[in-house]
């Protein structure tokens, strides 16, 4: 890499482009092009998704892009919120549409009216679903690659349940799911409570998944809402009960995106460049083979590792003619593949392999008779080491501030008190020319950084992206 990465928001471009992840040159503004190794390893996070959606008893669904006007303007705050965040289709060849139509920002006004028509009574009950689509949202801000798009690849599951108490249990088994995927992509994370006026548009509450990139700034990576029945009541989605009468049900929905390849890409990346967690990597481990002598020997034996290796893991074999061993190491460096297995002549004379790990470029000579078991290890090693170095990197951002100039300056979140009020939020906004991105679940005693109030919240004060 030319850009160090204590340059990040430049190094974050480089490395993007060099290792391939996307194209940005696509000529429409916050829409890139994935090219295959980006969309490789969205799409193995994507097959999670599915898999531990599945698991916890979600199913999938496909819906429409389109949203006609009149059921996406049904829930009042929901709209406020998102309105000058969309896209319009107008017409259809020359002629203007009757009713408009909006490109889903996500997926609630398309998926609630057929709820409606779906959910009858309390045997329909709970309903659990999920999609995995691009939605659309006009961002005015600038953009930056997986993190502020226009066109995003998103996630989201939708559930109704007939009672608030099972809807606030869906929202435990979320926050049960969020840690799986987190620790799958091996990402450091705090949850809060959104502060009740960042709160999703439509939301009886919202809960983010925040972590620290190496600029200091937050990137929220995943949100989980409680809805209660502010949307079943916009929507008609009533079901019958035991009792005979009708009831409004309650909703709860969870929302990821491809923000998680940006999280992946920042946090874990070094001077060489991507480092990706071998769980989601796209090539786990790539084979090269070190010719200088006896090439057909060591290609035919490179080929048997392969073959040995194919069945267990997502293998490469690097078997270009036309590039140096060093060339290749330093492309699948570049493109972050967690270990490298060498293979030439003295290694074929000593019935072994040498392993490279990507995280800590330890070099292990391994005997054929061990080197599956050995690359196991090492694999589950990888993941644990950078789980546990981004975690300790992440905690070393988040510090206790009693004075608000020094967290103007604050690399990270800083953790304030807050009395909880409104008007002090916003001030405490307006003084550090931060955000609080919520309210983690802590307490501490102290008093409120603006009007002295005692208090044991505490607020997480953050530039977030
Ligand atoms: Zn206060």
């Amino acid at each position: 890499m030319d850009i160090p990465k204590d340059n990040f928001p430049e190094w974050y471009n480089e490395v993007i482009e060099r290792a391939k992840l996307v194209d940005k040159r696509y000529p429409v503004k916050g829409m890139h092009v994935w090219l295959p190794y980006g969309w490789k390893l969205m799409r193995n996070i994507d097959e999670y998704f599915r898999k531990i959606f599945t698991e916890h008893n979600h199913e999938e669904v496909y819906f429409p892009l389109l949203v006609p006007e009149t059921d996406f303007k049904k829930e009042g705050e929901h709209i406020r919120g998102l309105e000058n965040e969309v896209y319009w289709v107008t017409h259809g060849g020359a002629t203007p549409l009757d009713v408009k139509l909006v490109l889903r920002p996500t997926s609630e006004t398309a998926m609630y009216p057929l709820f409606s028509l779906w959910i009858r009574t309390h045997a329909d009950l709970p309903l659990r679903i999920f999609q995995i689509v691009n939605v659309f949202r006009y961002e005015t801000k600038q953009t930056r690659t997986f993190i502020r798009v226009r066109e995003v690849h998103f996630f989201e599951s939708h559930t109704a349940h007939a009672t608030a108490e099972e809807s606030e249990e869906q929202i435990r088994e979320n926050i049960e799911i969020w840690k799986k995927v987190a620790k799958k992509l091996a990402l450091p994370y705090v949850l809060v409570k959104k502060a009740d006026w960042d709160k999703f548009p439509g939301a009886h509450y919202s809960i983010g998944a925040e972590t620290i990139m190496p600029s200091g700034r937050t990137l929220q990576i995943a949100t989980i809402h409680q809805y209660l029945q502010n949307f079943a009541k916009a929507y008609d989605i009533k079901y019958l009960k035991e009792d005979g009468t009708h009831d409004y049900v309650h909703q709860t929905t969870f929302g990821m995106s491809e923000r998680l390849v940006g999280a992946i890409v920042g946090i874990h990346g070094d001077n060489r460049g991507l480092v990706i967690p071998p769980e989601i990597a796209p090539i786990q481990i790539v084979i090269v083979p070190i010719i200088m002598k006896e090439k057909e020997r060591i290609l035919e034996e490179a080929k048997k590792i392969e073959d040995e290796l194919k069945p267990y893991y997502r293998v490469y074999l690097d078997d270009r003619d036309n590039y140096t061993p060093g060339y290749k190491f330093y492309e699948w460096e570049l493109k972050g593949v967690p270990l490298r297995l060498e293979i030439g002549p003295r290694d074929l004379e000593n019935n072994q392999v040498v392993l490279v790990r990507r995280d800590t470029f330890e070099k292990i000579n391994i005997g054929r008779e061990e080197y599956m078991e050995k690359i196991g290890e090492l694999l589950k090693e990888i993941q644990e080491n950078l789980l546990r170095r981004a975690e300790k990197e992440m905690r070393e951002k988040i510090k206790k501030f009693e004075n608000l100039e020094e967290v103007k300056e604050h690399k990270g979140i800083a953790v304030v008190n807050w009395c909880g009020s409104e008007e002090c939020g916003h001030k405490i906004e307006e003084l550090t020319d931060k955000k609080i991105i919520g309210i983690p679940q802590e307490k501490r005693k102290g008093i409120c950084a603006i009007c002295g109030k005692e208090t044991d919240i505490v607020a997480y004060v953050a530039k977030p992206y």
